[in-house]
Protein backbone atom coordinates (compact mmCIF):
# COMPACT_ATOMS: atom_id res chain seq x y z
CA UNK A 1 0.00 0.00 0.00
CA UNK A 2 1.26 3.44 -0.89
CA UNK A 3 2.20 6.13 1.61
CA UNK A 4 -0.33 8.09 0.19
CA UNK A 5 -3.21 5.27 0.29
CA UNK A 6 -2.14 4.91 4.43
CA UNK A 7 -2.74 8.32 5.22
CA UNK A 8 -5.87 8.36 3.73
CA UNK A 9 -6.83 5.36 5.92
CA UNK A 10 -5.20 7.23 8.68
CA UNK A 11 -7.13 10.28 8.72
CA UNK A 12 -10.48 8.72 7.68
CA UNK A 13 -9.89 6.83 10.99
CA UNK A 14 -9.24 10.57 13.00
CA UNK A 15 -12.10 12.37 11.07
CA UNK A 16 -15.06 9.64 10.01
CA UNK A 17 -17.29 7.71 12.48
CA UNK A 18 -16.82 4.54 13.26
CA UNK A 19 -20.00 3.38 12.59
CA UNK A 20 -20.18 4.47 8.87
CA UNK A 21 -18.37 1.21 7.41
CA UNK A 22 -16.13 1.38 4.72
CA UNK A 23 -13.92 -1.36 2.58
CA UNK A 24 -10.17 -0.52 1.72
CA UNK A 25 -10.46 0.63 -2.09
CA UNK A 26 -10.06 4.32 -2.07
CA UNK A 27 -11.29 5.44 -4.94
CA UNK A 28 -10.08 8.07 -7.30
CA UNK A 29 -11.96 7.72 -10.62
CA UNK A 30 -14.63 5.38 -11.79
CA UNK A 31 -15.74 4.79 -15.79
CA UNK A 32 -18.37 2.00 -16.81
CA UNK A 33 -17.43 -1.10 -14.56
CA UNK A 34 -14.63 -0.23 -13.23
CA UNK A 35 -13.19 1.98 -9.86
CA UNK A 36 -9.75 3.17 -9.81
CA UNK A 37 -7.64 2.96 -6.90
CA UNK A 38 -5.40 5.88 -5.71
CA UNK A 39 -2.65 3.09 -6.10
CA UNK A 40 -3.63 2.90 -9.49
CA UNK A 41 -4.96 -0.67 -8.92
CA UNK A 42 -8.27 -1.34 -11.19
CA UNK A 43 -11.13 -3.09 -9.43
CA UNK A 44 -14.32 -4.98 -11.57
CA UNK A 45 -17.44 -3.53 -9.55
CA UNK A 46 -19.76 -5.91 -8.82
CA UNK A 47 -20.83 -3.93 -6.10
CA UNK A 48 -22.15 -0.81 -8.63
CA UNK A 49 -22.95 1.94 -5.49
CA UNK A 50 -24.65 -0.73 -4.06
CA UNK A 51 -27.08 -1.17 -6.85
CA UNK A 52 -26.92 2.37 -8.14
CA UNK A 53 -24.99 2.65 -11.27
CA UNK A 54 -27.00 0.09 -13.32
CA UNK A 55 -26.46 2.56 -17.08
CA UNK A 56 -22.35 2.54 -15.81
CA UNK A 57 -20.15 4.43 -13.67
CA UNK A 58 -20.01 8.05 -14.85
CA UNK A 59 -22.34 7.09 -17.96
CA UNK A 60 -21.64 9.93 -20.49
CA UNK A 61 -25.33 10.87 -20.85
CA UNK A 62 -25.66 11.67 -17.05
CA UNK A 63 -22.79 13.38 -16.88
CA UNK A 64 -23.25 15.69 -19.57
CA UNK A 65 -27.20 16.04 -17.83
CA UNK A 66 -25.48 17.24 -15.14
CA UNK A 67 -22.75 19.47 -16.37
CA UNK A 68 -25.73 21.29 -18.10
CA UNK A 69 -28.27 21.69 -15.78
CA UNK A 70 -25.26 23.06 -13.38
CA UNK A 71 -25.02 25.89 -15.40
CA UNK A 72 -29.03 26.98 -15.24
CA UNK A 73 -30.33 26.35 -11.80
CA UNK A 74 -28.80 24.11 -9.18
CA UNK A 75 -31.94 24.71 -6.52
CA UNK A 76 -34.56 26.94 -5.89
CA UNK A 77 -36.78 24.37 -3.82
CA UNK A 78 -39.54 23.02 -5.99
CA UNK A 79 -41.84 23.87 -2.80
CA UNK A 80 -40.42 27.58 -3.80
CA UNK A 81 -40.02 27.74 -7.18
CA UNK A 82 -41.23 24.75 -9.77
CA UNK A 83 -39.35 23.95 -12.35
CA UNK A 84 -39.88 21.78 -15.46
CA UNK A 85 -37.05 18.76 -14.93
CA UNK A 86 -39.19 17.95 -11.57
CA UNK A 87 -42.67 17.40 -13.91
CA UNK A 88 -40.76 15.65 -16.48
CA UNK A 89 -39.82 13.71 -14.25
CA UNK A 90 -42.77 12.47 -12.72
CA UNK A 91 -44.24 12.24 -15.74
CA UNK A 92 -41.09 9.77 -16.42
CA UNK A 93 -41.80 7.95 -13.41
CA UNK A 94 -46.03 7.47 -13.88
CA UNK A 95 -45.56 6.39 -17.31
CA UNK A 96 -42.92 3.54 -15.97
CA UNK A 97 -45.10 2.66 -12.97
CA UNK A 98 -47.13 -0.32 -13.89
CA UNK A 99 -50.67 0.83 -14.36
CA UNK A 100 -53.80 1.87 -16.74
CA UNK A 101 -55.54 4.14 -14.25
CA UNK A 102 -54.25 7.55 -13.75
CA UNK A 103 -51.13 8.11 -11.26
CA UNK A 104 -48.79 11.05 -9.51
CA UNK A 105 -45.55 10.52 -8.70
CA UNK A 106 -43.53 13.05 -5.88
CA UNK A 107 -39.79 13.05 -5.46
CA UNK A 108 -37.71 12.57 -2.44
CA UNK A 109 -33.78 11.91 -1.97
CA UNK A 110 -33.05 8.83 -0.60
CA UNK A 111 -34.14 5.35 -0.53
CA UNK A 112 -35.16 5.70 2.82
CA UNK A 113 -37.15 9.20 2.72
CA UNK A 114 -39.13 7.61 -0.16
CA UNK A 115 -40.23 4.30 1.90
CA UNK A 116 -40.85 7.07 4.68
CA UNK A 117 -43.10 8.36 2.54
CA UNK A 118 -45.10 5.89 0.74
CA UNK A 119 -46.07 4.95 4.47
CA UNK A 120 -47.39 8.65 5.44
CA UNK A 121 -49.36 8.65 2.18
CA UNK A 122 -50.75 5.06 2.32
CA UNK A 123 -51.74 6.09 5.92
CA UNK A 124 -53.38 8.93 5.21
CA UNK A 125 -55.04 7.50 2.13
CA UNK A 126 -56.78 4.59 4.15
CA UNK A 127 -56.94 6.02 7.50
CA UNK A 128 -55.08 2.95 8.82
CA UNK A 129 -51.70 2.47 10.52
CA UNK A 130 -50.44 -0.62 11.10
CA UNK A 131 -47.89 -1.54 8.00
CA UNK A 132 -46.78 -5.53 7.14
CA UNK A 133 -43.67 -6.10 6.32
CA UNK A 134 -41.19 -9.04 6.16
CA UNK A 135 -38.45 -10.82 8.01
CA UNK A 136 -35.35 -10.22 5.94
CA UNK A 137 -36.73 -7.06 4.46
CA UNK A 138 -34.31 -3.89 4.13
CA UNK A 139 -36.34 -0.79 3.62
CA UNK A 140 -33.46 1.80 5.14
CA UNK A 141 -31.99 3.29 8.28
CA UNK A 142 -34.02 6.15 9.24
CA UNK A 143 -36.29 5.16 11.98
CA UNK A 144 -39.41 4.20 10.40
CA UNK A 145 -37.64 2.50 7.89
CA UNK A 146 -35.09 0.99 9.88
CA UNK A 147 -37.82 -0.22 12.20
CA UNK A 148 -39.29 -2.01 8.67
CA UNK A 149 -36.09 -3.65 8.23
CA UNK A 150 -35.43 -6.59 9.48
CA UNK A 151 -31.86 -7.56 10.32
CA UNK A 152 -31.12 -6.57 14.05
CA UNK A 153 -27.03 -6.51 13.33
CA UNK A 154 -25.54 -3.99 12.22
CA UNK A 155 -29.04 -1.70 11.39
CA UNK A 156 -30.90 -1.58 14.68
CA UNK A 157 -29.20 -2.84 17.01
CA UNK A 158 -29.15 -0.10 20.49
CA UNK A 159 -30.71 2.02 17.87
CA UNK A 160 -34.38 1.60 19.25
CA UNK A 161 -36.72 2.35 20.33
CA UNK A 162 -38.51 1.02 16.58
CA UNK A 163 -41.18 3.10 15.23
CA UNK A 164 -45.02 0.97 16.28
CA UNK A 165 -47.48 -0.69 14.47
CA UNK A 166 -44.88 -2.63 12.50
CA UNK A 167 -45.49 -6.01 11.77
CA UNK A 168 -43.80 -8.74 10.36
CA UNK A 169 -44.54 -12.41 9.14
CA UNK A 170 -41.71 -14.99 6.98
CA UNK A 171 -41.12 -14.19 3.22
CA UNK A 172 -41.02 -17.06 0.53
CA UNK A 173 -37.49 -17.96 0.66
CA UNK A 174 -38.07 -21.69 -0.62
CA UNK A 175 -34.46 -22.51 -0.09
CA UNK A 176 -35.49 -22.27 3.44
CA UNK A 177 -39.01 -22.04 3.16
CA UNK A 178 -40.61 -20.90 7.05
CA UNK A 179 -43.40 -24.31 6.52
CA UNK A 180 -40.53 -26.58 5.68
CA UNK A 181 -42.36 -27.32 2.61
CA UNK A 182 -40.94 -27.80 -1.06
CA UNK A 183 -42.35 -25.73 -4.07
CA UNK A 184 -44.68 -26.23 -6.31
CA UNK A 185 -46.14 -28.68 -4.12
CA UNK A 186 -46.16 -26.25 -1.54
CA UNK A 187 -49.35 -24.45 -2.65
CA UNK A 188 -47.57 -21.34 -1.69
CA UNK A 189 -48.31 -21.60 1.67
CA UNK A 190 -46.50 -18.85 2.99
CA UNK A 191 -48.56 -16.00 1.33
CA UNK A 192 -51.57 -17.56 4.18
CA UNK A 193 -48.97 -16.77 6.70
CA UNK A 194 -50.34 -12.77 5.46
CA UNK A 195 -54.02 -13.76 6.41
CA UNK A 196 -53.46 -15.66 8.86
CA UNK A 197 -51.83 -12.93 10.67
CA UNK A 198 -54.81 -11.10 10.64
CA UNK A 199 -55.87 -13.44 13.44
CA UNK A 200 -52.73 -12.90 15.81
CA UNK A 201 -51.05 -9.63 15.10
CA UNK A 202 -52.29 -7.63 12.88
CA UNK A 203 -56.59 -6.87 12.42
CA UNK A 204 -56.57 -6.10 8.89
CA UNK A 205 -58.67 -3.20 9.96
CA UNK A 206 -55.92 -1.76 10.98
CA UNK A 207 -53.49 -2.32 8.38
CA UNK A 208 -52.49 0.94 5.41
CA UNK A 209 -50.32 -1.48 3.64
CA UNK A 210 -48.04 -4.66 2.95
CA UNK A 211 -44.75 -3.03 1.68
CA UNK A 212 -42.39 -5.81 -0.25
CA UNK A 213 -39.57 -5.81 -2.05
CA UNK A 214 -40.10 -8.16 -5.29
CA UNK A 215 -36.70 -9.36 -5.29
CA UNK A 216 -35.17 -8.87 -1.45
CA UNK A 217 -32.20 -7.20 -1.71
CA UNK A 218 -29.84 -7.02 1.88
CA UNK A 219 -32.01 -9.84 2.86
CA UNK A 220 -30.37 -12.16 0.65
CA UNK A 221 -31.71 -11.88 -2.83
CA UNK A 222 -34.63 -13.68 -2.46
CA UNK A 223 -37.23 -13.91 -5.18
CA UNK A 224 -40.51 -15.35 -4.78
CA UNK A 225 -41.93 -17.95 -7.08
CA UNK A 226 -44.22 -16.38 -10.05
CA UNK A 227 -47.74 -17.19 -7.78
CA UNK A 228 -46.59 -15.15 -4.48
CA UNK A 229 -47.13 -11.64 -5.58
CA UNK A 230 -50.36 -12.28 -7.34
CA UNK A 231 -51.62 -14.25 -3.97
CA UNK A 232 -50.60 -11.50 -1.69
CA UNK A 233 -52.13 -8.51 -3.49
CA UNK A 234 -55.53 -10.69 -3.70
CA UNK A 235 -55.25 -10.65 0.21
CA UNK A 236 -54.66 -7.11 0.53
CA UNK A 237 -57.73 -6.17 -1.57
CA UNK A 238 -60.22 -8.42 -0.29
CA UNK A 239 -58.97 -6.59 2.62
CA UNK A 240 -58.32 -2.99 1.61
CA UNK A 241 -54.77 -3.16 2.36
CA UNK A 242 -52.17 -1.41 0.12
CA UNK A 243 -49.85 -3.18 -1.41
CA UNK A 244 -46.37 -1.25 -1.96
CA UNK A 245 -43.72 -2.37 -3.99
CA UNK A 246 -40.01 -1.44 -2.83
CA UNK A 247 -38.01 -1.61 -6.24
CA UNK A 248 -35.07 0.74 -5.17
CA UNK A 249 -32.15 -2.06 -5.60
CA UNK A 250 -34.40 -4.29 -7.86
CA UNK A 251 -35.35 -1.59 -10.31
CA UNK A 252 -33.93 0.25 -13.13
CA UNK A 253 -33.15 -2.43 -15.63
CA UNK A 254 -31.87 -4.37 -12.29
CA UNK A 255 -33.94 -7.76 -13.44
CA UNK A 256 -33.76 -7.34 -16.78
CA UNK A 257 -37.01 -5.36 -16.65
CA UNK A 258 -37.32 -1.60 -15.93
CA UNK A 259 -39.09 -2.36 -12.55
CA UNK A 260 -38.96 -6.25 -10.72
CA UNK A 261 -42.24 -6.14 -10.31
CA UNK A 262 -43.24 -6.85 -14.18
CA UNK A 263 -42.05 -10.70 -13.84
CA UNK A 264 -44.93 -11.12 -11.42
CA UNK A 265 -47.47 -9.04 -13.34
CA UNK A 266 -48.44 -7.16 -10.41
CA UNK A 267 -49.10 -4.07 -10.52
CA UNK A 268 -48.87 -2.06 -7.21
CA UNK A 269 -50.82 0.38 -5.48
CA UNK A 270 -47.69 2.53 -5.16
CA UNK A 271 -43.65 2.03 -6.07
CA UNK A 272 -41.21 3.16 -4.23
CA UNK A 273 -38.02 3.97 -6.39
CA UNK A 274 -33.97 5.36 -6.00
CA UNK A 275 -30.91 3.78 -6.44
CA UNK A 276 -30.26 3.26 -9.91
CA UNK A 277 -33.29 5.86 -11.04
CA UNK A 278 -30.43 8.69 -10.49
CA UNK A 279 -27.93 7.00 -12.38
CA UNK A 280 -25.23 7.88 -9.41
CA UNK A 281 -26.89 10.68 -8.15
CA UNK A 282 -29.15 11.37 -4.27
CA UNK A 283 -32.39 11.12 -5.68
CA UNK A 284 -35.50 8.53 -5.16
CA UNK A 285 -39.32 8.45 -6.00
CA UNK A 286 -43.00 7.33 -4.84
CA UNK A 287 -44.96 6.96 -7.72
CA UNK A 288 -48.63 4.96 -8.15
CA UNK A 289 -52.07 4.98 -7.91
CA UNK A 290 -53.66 9.56 -7.92
CA UNK A 291 -56.36 8.61 -5.69
CA UNK A 292 -53.85 7.55 -3.25
CA UNK A 293 -51.01 9.71 -3.76
CA UNK A 294 -53.10 12.83 -4.26
CA UNK A 295 -54.34 12.47 -0.66
CA UNK A 296 -52.14 14.18 1.56
CA UNK A 297 -52.98 17.90 2.02
CA UNK A 298 -51.22 20.36 0.55
CA UNK A 299 -47.82 20.82 2.48
CA UNK A 300 -47.97 17.61 3.95
CA UNK A 301 -45.53 16.11 1.51
CA UNK A 302 -42.19 17.22 0.09
CA UNK A 303 -38.74 18.18 1.84
CA UNK A 304 -36.16 21.15 0.95
CA UNK A 305 -34.37 19.45 -1.43
CA UNK A 306 -36.45 16.59 -2.76
CA UNK A 307 -36.07 16.83 -6.67
CA UNK A 308 -32.99 18.34 -6.62
CA UNK A 309 -32.62 19.94 -10.53
CA UNK A 310 -29.65 18.02 -11.32
CA UNK A 311 -30.25 15.05 -9.65
CA UNK A 312 -33.56 15.27 -11.42
CA UNK A 313 -31.88 15.96 -14.38
CA UNK A 314 -29.33 13.06 -13.77
CA UNK A 315 -32.31 10.63 -13.66
CA UNK A 316 -34.03 11.80 -16.93
CA UNK A 317 -30.29 11.03 -18.45
CA UNK A 318 -30.10 7.44 -16.77
CA UNK A 319 -33.68 6.56 -17.81
CA UNK A 320 -32.85 7.80 -21.48
CA UNK A 321 -29.68 5.34 -21.06
CA UNK A 322 -31.82 1.93 -19.98
CA UNK A 323 -34.14 2.85 -22.62
CA UNK A 324 -32.26 4.27 -25.52
CA UNK A 325 -29.06 2.38 -25.21
CA UNK A 326 -30.94 -0.82 -24.73
CA UNK A 327 -29.51 -1.67 -21.50
CA UNK A 328 -32.68 -3.43 -20.36
CA UNK A 329 -32.41 -5.84 -22.69
CA UNK A 330 -28.35 -6.07 -22.33
CA UNK A 331 -29.31 -6.48 -18.67
CA UNK A 332 -31.69 -9.52 -19.26
CA UNK A 333 -29.13 -11.03 -21.46
CA UNK A 334 -26.18 -10.93 -19.14
CA UNK A 335 -28.81 -12.42 -16.25
CA UNK A 336 -29.19 -15.45 -18.55
CA UNK A 337 -25.58 -16.20 -19.23
CA UNK A 338 -24.74 -15.21 -15.74
CA UNK A 339 -27.31 -17.55 -14.12
CA UNK A 340 -25.60 -20.72 -16.69
CA UNK A 341 -22.42 -19.48 -15.02
CA UNK A 342 -22.80 -19.68 -11.83
CA UNK A 343 -24.84 -22.90 -11.92
CA UNK A 344 -21.49 -24.25 -13.45
CA UNK A 345 -19.71 -23.24 -10.84
CA UNK A 346 -22.63 -24.56 -8.04
CA UNK A 347 -21.69 -27.70 -9.95
CA UNK A 348 -17.97 -28.07 -9.13
CA UNK A 349 -17.95 -25.71 -5.61
CA UNK A 350 -20.43 -27.91 -3.06
CA UNK A 351 -19.71 -24.61 -1.05
CA UNK A 352 -22.68 -23.26 -3.44
CA UNK A 353 -26.11 -24.10 -1.72
CA UNK A 354 -28.39 -21.92 -4.16
CA UNK A 355 -28.24 -19.88 -7.14
CA UNK A 356 -30.76 -17.58 -7.06
CA UNK A 357 -32.67 -13.94 -8.25
CA UNK A 358 -33.97 -12.32 -11.59
CA UNK A 359 -32.00 -11.36 -14.25
CA UNK A 360 -28.45 -9.78 -13.51
CA UNK A 361 -29.48 -9.85 -10.18
CA UNK A 362 -28.15 -12.53 -8.69
CA UNK A 363 -26.70 -14.09 -5.52
CA UNK A 364 -24.86 -17.60 -4.86
CA UNK A 365 -26.21 -18.44 -1.18
CA UNK A 366 -22.62 -20.36 0.47
CA UNK A 367 -23.16 -22.91 2.63
CA UNK A 368 -21.03 -25.63 4.96
CA UNK A 369 -22.92 -28.33 3.53
CA UNK A 370 -25.73 -28.60 0.67
CA UNK A 371 -27.69 -31.31 2.87
CA UNK A 372 -28.03 -29.77 6.34
CA UNK A 373 -27.59 -25.93 4.65
CA UNK A 374 -25.91 -24.24 7.39
CA UNK A 375 -24.80 -20.96 6.28
CA UNK A 376 -21.45 -20.01 5.77
CA UNK A 377 -20.44 -16.42 6.70
CA UNK A 378 -16.90 -16.69 7.63
CA UNK A 379 -16.73 -18.33 3.68
CA UNK A 380 -18.40 -15.64 2.50
CA UNK A 381 -16.36 -12.89 4.21
CA UNK A 382 -13.10 -14.76 3.13
CA UNK A 383 -14.19 -15.22 -0.74
CA UNK A 384 -15.23 -11.27 -0.67
CA UNK A 385 -12.11 -11.13 0.71
CA UNK A 386 -9.98 -12.89 -1.57
CA UNK A 387 -11.35 -11.61 -4.79
CA UNK A 388 -11.37 -7.54 -3.89
CA UNK A 389 -7.20 -8.59 -3.15
CA UNK A 390 -7.12 -9.62 -7.21
CA UNK A 391 -9.27 -6.59 -8.19
CA UNK A 392 -12.91 -8.05 -8.05
CA UNK A 393 -15.58 -6.06 -5.76
CA UNK A 394 -18.07 -8.18 -4.35
CA UNK A 395 -21.01 -7.57 -1.77
CA UNK A 396 -22.15 -10.30 0.54
CA UNK A 397 -25.98 -10.37 2.48
CA UNK A 398 -28.28 -12.08 3.61
CA UNK A 399 -29.61 -12.24 7.39
CA UNK A 400 -26.48 -14.43 8.44
CA UNK A 401 -24.71 -12.78 5.70
CA UNK A 402 -23.43 -15.67 3.70
CA UNK A 403 -24.78 -14.81 0.44
CA UNK A 404 -22.81 -13.22 -2.39
CA UNK A 405 -25.22 -10.69 -4.90
CA UNK A 406 -23.91 -9.58 -8.74
CA UNK A 407 -24.56 -5.63 -9.37
CA UNK A 408 -22.42 -4.96 -11.60
CA UNK A 409 -22.97 -2.30 -14.11
CA UNK A 410 -25.03 -3.54 -17.38
CA UNK A 411 -22.30 -1.76 -19.25
CA UNK A 412 -19.82 -4.22 -17.98
CA UNK A 413 -17.70 -5.45 -21.07
CA UNK A 414 -16.99 -9.28 -21.96
CA UNK A 415 -13.57 -9.27 -21.40
CA UNK A 416 -14.62 -7.66 -17.76
CA UNK A 417 -17.49 -10.36 -17.15
CA UNK A 418 -15.11 -13.11 -17.97
CA UNK A 419 -12.12 -12.12 -15.38
CA UNK A 420 -14.66 -11.58 -12.74
CA UNK A 421 -16.01 -15.07 -13.11
CA UNK A 422 -12.75 -16.38 -13.35
CA UNK A 423 -11.29 -14.45 -10.15
CA UNK A 424 -15.47 -15.95 -8.45
CA UNK A 425 -14.06 -19.18 -9.92
CA UNK A 426 -10.79 -19.26 -8.05
CA UNK A 427 -11.90 -17.72 -4.97
CA UNK A 428 -14.39 -20.47 -4.45
CA UNK A 429 -12.12 -22.76 -4.71
CA UNK A 430 -9.79 -21.10 -2.49
CA UNK A 431 -12.28 -21.21 0.05
CA UNK A 432 -13.42 -24.94 -0.17
CA UNK A 433 -9.82 -26.21 0.59
C1 LIG B 1 -31.02 0.61 -0.27
C2 LIG B 1 -32.44 0.31 -0.02
C3 LIG B 1 -33.27 1.21 0.69
C4 LIG B 1 -32.74 2.45 1.33
O1 LIG B 1 -32.22 3.35 0.41
P1 LIG B 1 -31.23 4.53 0.92
O2 LIG B 1 -31.06 5.38 -0.31
O3 LIG B 1 -29.98 3.85 1.36
O4 LIG B 1 -31.93 5.22 2.01
C5 LIG B 1 -34.61 0.91 0.79
N1 LIG B 1 -35.12 -0.22 0.25
C6 LIG B 1 -34.36 -1.09 -0.41
C7 LIG B 1 -34.99 -2.30 -1.01
C8 LIG B 1 -32.99 -0.87 -0.57
O5 LIG B 1 -32.23 -1.77 -1.20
Amino acid sequence: MSQVKQDLLNRRAKAVAKGVSTGTVVAVKAEGAIITDVDGKEYIDFAGGIGVVNVGHNNPRVVEAIKKQADNILHTCFHVAMYEEYIALCEKLIEIAPGDFEKRAALFNSGAEAVENAIKIARHATGKQGVMVFENAFHGRTLLTMSLTSKIKPYKLGFGPYAPEIYRIPPAYCYRCPLGREYPTCDIGCADLLSKSFIGRAAAENLACVIAEPVMGEGGFIAPPKEYFPKIQNICRENDILFIADEVQSGFGRTGRMLAMEHWGVVPDLTVMAKSMGGGMPISAVAGRADIMDAPHVGGLGGTYGGNPVCASAALAAIAALEEDNLIQKGAELGDKLVNRFKELQERHAIIGEVRGKGPMLALELVLDPKTKEPAPAKAKELVSYCLDKGLILLSCGNFGNVIRTLMPLVITEEQLEKALSIMDEGLASISQ
